[in-house]
Protein backbone atom coordinates (compact mmCIF):
# COMPACT_ATOMS: atom_id res chain seq x y z
CA UNK A 1 0.00 0.00 0.00
CA UNK A 2 1.05 3.27 -0.58
CA UNK A 3 0.33 7.18 -0.44
CA UNK A 4 0.33 9.88 -2.88
CA UNK A 5 0.50 14.00 -3.42
CA UNK A 6 -2.65 15.17 -5.58
CA UNK A 7 -3.23 18.54 -6.05
CA UNK A 8 -6.36 20.80 -7.44
CA UNK A 9 -4.27 23.14 -8.84
CA UNK A 10 -5.78 26.79 -8.63
CA UNK A 11 -7.76 26.34 -12.30
CA UNK A 12 -9.47 23.03 -11.34
CA UNK A 13 -10.77 25.26 -7.99
CA UNK A 14 -12.10 27.96 -9.88
CA UNK A 15 -14.00 26.06 -12.38
CA UNK A 16 -15.92 24.26 -9.27
CA UNK A 17 -14.03 20.84 -10.31
CA UNK A 18 -12.98 19.93 -6.72
CA UNK A 19 -15.74 17.36 -5.94
CA UNK A 20 -15.43 15.67 -9.58
CA UNK A 21 -12.05 15.13 -9.15
CA UNK A 22 -12.15 13.81 -5.50
CA UNK A 23 -15.33 11.57 -6.74
CA UNK A 24 -13.45 10.01 -9.25
CA UNK A 25 -10.16 9.19 -6.76
CA UNK A 26 -13.14 7.52 -4.53
CA UNK A 27 -14.97 5.92 -7.53
CA UNK A 28 -11.62 4.36 -8.47
CA UNK A 29 -11.31 2.54 -4.99
CA UNK A 30 -8.70 5.36 -3.50
CA UNK A 31 -9.07 6.15 0.13
CA UNK A 32 -8.55 9.93 1.15
CA UNK A 33 -6.82 9.76 4.14
CA UNK A 34 -6.72 14.05 4.55
CA UNK A 35 -7.27 16.87 2.85
CA UNK A 36 -6.79 20.64 2.86
CA UNK A 37 -7.68 23.98 1.19
CA UNK A 38 -4.48 26.77 1.33
CA UNK A 39 -3.58 29.59 -1.50
CA UNK A 40 0.57 28.35 -1.79
CA UNK A 41 3.53 30.51 -0.67
CA UNK A 42 6.23 31.07 -3.79
CA UNK A 43 8.47 29.23 -0.89
CA UNK A 44 6.33 26.17 -0.74
CA UNK A 45 6.30 26.34 -4.32
CA UNK A 46 9.73 25.90 -5.00
CA UNK A 47 10.21 23.58 -3.07
CA UNK A 48 7.34 21.59 -4.80
CA UNK A 49 8.36 22.14 -7.90
CA UNK A 50 12.81 21.72 -7.43
CA UNK A 51 12.78 20.34 -10.87
CA UNK A 52 11.43 22.58 -12.79
CA UNK A 53 13.72 25.80 -10.96
CA UNK A 54 15.59 27.69 -13.71
CA UNK A 55 12.99 26.21 -16.71
CA UNK A 56 11.39 29.07 -18.89
CA UNK A 57 8.36 28.12 -17.41
CA UNK A 58 9.07 28.17 -14.19
CA UNK A 59 8.03 31.91 -12.98
CA UNK A 60 4.52 31.67 -14.89
CA UNK A 61 4.05 28.55 -13.11
CA UNK A 62 4.67 29.56 -9.74
CA UNK A 63 2.70 32.86 -10.74
CA UNK A 64 0.01 30.79 -11.23
CA UNK A 65 0.05 28.29 -8.48
CA UNK A 66 0.35 30.81 -6.03
CA UNK A 67 -2.95 32.77 -7.56
CA UNK A 68 -5.63 31.26 -5.33
CA UNK A 69 -6.58 28.43 -3.51
CA UNK A 70 -5.20 24.99 -3.89
CA UNK A 71 -6.71 21.78 -2.37
CA UNK A 72 -4.11 19.10 -1.49
CA UNK A 73 -4.79 15.62 -0.59
CA UNK A 74 -3.24 12.76 0.84
CA UNK A 75 -4.44 9.69 -1.21
CA UNK A 76 -4.03 5.70 -0.43
CA UNK A 77 -3.70 2.70 -2.20
CA UNK A 78 -2.16 -0.36 -3.52
CA UNK A 79 0.17 1.30 -7.02
CA UNK A 80 -2.06 4.39 -6.41
CA UNK A 81 1.05 6.83 -7.36
CA UNK A 82 0.53 5.28 -11.07
CA UNK A 83 -3.30 4.41 -10.64
CA UNK A 84 -3.46 7.94 -10.12
CA UNK A 85 -1.01 9.14 -13.33
CA UNK A 86 -3.67 6.75 -15.10
CA UNK A 87 -6.84 8.60 -13.78
CA UNK A 88 -4.91 12.07 -15.13
CA UNK A 89 -3.51 11.83 -18.47
CA UNK A 90 -0.40 13.53 -19.83
CA UNK A 91 0.36 17.22 -19.30
CA UNK A 92 -1.22 18.44 -22.35
CA UNK A 93 -4.90 18.67 -21.70
CA UNK A 94 -5.37 19.58 -25.48
CA UNK A 95 -4.53 15.92 -26.74
CA UNK A 96 -4.69 13.92 -23.07
CA UNK A 97 -7.08 11.23 -23.89
CA UNK A 98 -10.66 11.56 -22.67
CA UNK A 99 -11.77 9.20 -19.87
CA UNK A 100 -8.67 11.18 -18.12
CA UNK A 101 -9.36 14.16 -15.85
CA UNK A 102 -7.19 16.56 -17.94
CA UNK A 103 -8.80 14.76 -21.14
CA UNK A 104 -12.47 14.78 -20.19
CA UNK A 105 -12.40 18.55 -18.62
CA UNK A 106 -9.13 20.32 -19.77
CA UNK A 107 -8.78 22.10 -22.66
CA UNK A 108 -6.08 25.04 -23.95
CA UNK A 109 -7.01 28.57 -22.76
CA UNK A 110 -5.53 32.07 -23.88
CA UNK A 111 -2.68 31.93 -21.36
CA UNK A 112 0.91 30.71 -22.04
CA UNK A 113 0.53 28.58 -18.76
CA UNK A 114 -0.84 25.47 -18.72
CA UNK A 115 -3.61 24.95 -17.14
CA UNK A 116 -4.35 21.07 -16.09
CA UNK A 117 -6.26 20.97 -13.16
CA UNK A 118 -4.55 18.40 -11.01
CA UNK A 119 -1.05 17.21 -10.25
CA UNK A 120 -0.08 13.84 -8.97
CA UNK A 121 3.16 12.80 -7.64
CA UNK A 122 5.02 10.76 -10.18
CA UNK A 123 7.31 8.42 -7.99
CA UNK A 124 7.45 6.73 -4.16
CA UNK A 125 10.52 8.99 -3.75
CA UNK A 126 8.50 12.20 -4.85
CA UNK A 127 5.55 11.16 -2.65
CA UNK A 128 7.23 11.23 0.26
CA UNK A 129 9.01 14.46 -0.42
CA UNK A 130 5.51 16.44 -1.80
CA UNK A 131 3.47 14.64 1.58
CA UNK A 132 6.05 15.96 3.66
CA UNK A 133 6.03 19.49 1.98
CA UNK A 134 2.02 20.12 1.64
CA UNK A 135 0.88 18.16 4.74
CA UNK A 136 4.33 19.67 7.73
CA UNK A 137 2.72 19.14 10.86
P1 LIG B 1 2.34 17.47 -12.59
O1 LIG B 1 3.77 17.30 -12.07
O2 LIG B 1 1.75 18.82 -12.24
O3 LIG B 1 1.44 16.33 -12.33
P2 LIG B 1 3.19 16.57 -15.15
O4 LIG B 1 3.95 15.51 -14.45
O5 LIG B 1 2.21 16.23 -16.19
O6 LIG B 1 2.45 17.55 -14.16
P3 LIG B 1 5.68 18.02 -15.35
O7 LIG B 1 6.54 17.89 -16.56
O8 LIG B 1 6.11 17.43 -14.06
O9 LIG B 1 4.21 17.57 -15.78
O10 LIG B 1 5.42 19.57 -15.15
C1 LIG B 1 4.81 20.05 -13.98
C2 LIG B 1 3.87 21.16 -14.32
O11 LIG B 1 4.60 22.25 -14.87
C3 LIG B 1 2.85 20.80 -15.40
O12 LIG B 1 1.71 20.14 -14.89
C4 LIG B 1 2.52 22.16 -15.93
O13 LIG B 1 1.61 22.83 -15.04
C5 LIG B 1 3.84 22.87 -15.89
N1 LIG B 1 4.59 22.73 -17.14
C6 LIG B 1 5.32 21.69 -17.55
N2 LIG B 1 5.87 21.89 -18.76
C7 LIG B 1 5.46 23.12 -19.13
C8 LIG B 1 5.67 23.94 -20.28
N3 LIG B 1 6.42 23.53 -21.31
N4 LIG B 1 5.06 25.15 -20.32
C9 LIG B 1 4.29 25.58 -19.30
N5 LIG B 1 4.06 24.87 -18.19
C10 LIG B 1 4.63 23.66 -18.09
Amino acid sequence: IEETLVLIKPDGVERQLTGEVLARIERKGYELVDLRMLTPSRELLTRHYLEHEGKPFFEGLLAFMSSGPVVAARVRGIRVIEGFRSLTGPTDPTTAPPGTIRGDLGRAWETPTILNIVHGSDSPESAARELAIWFAA
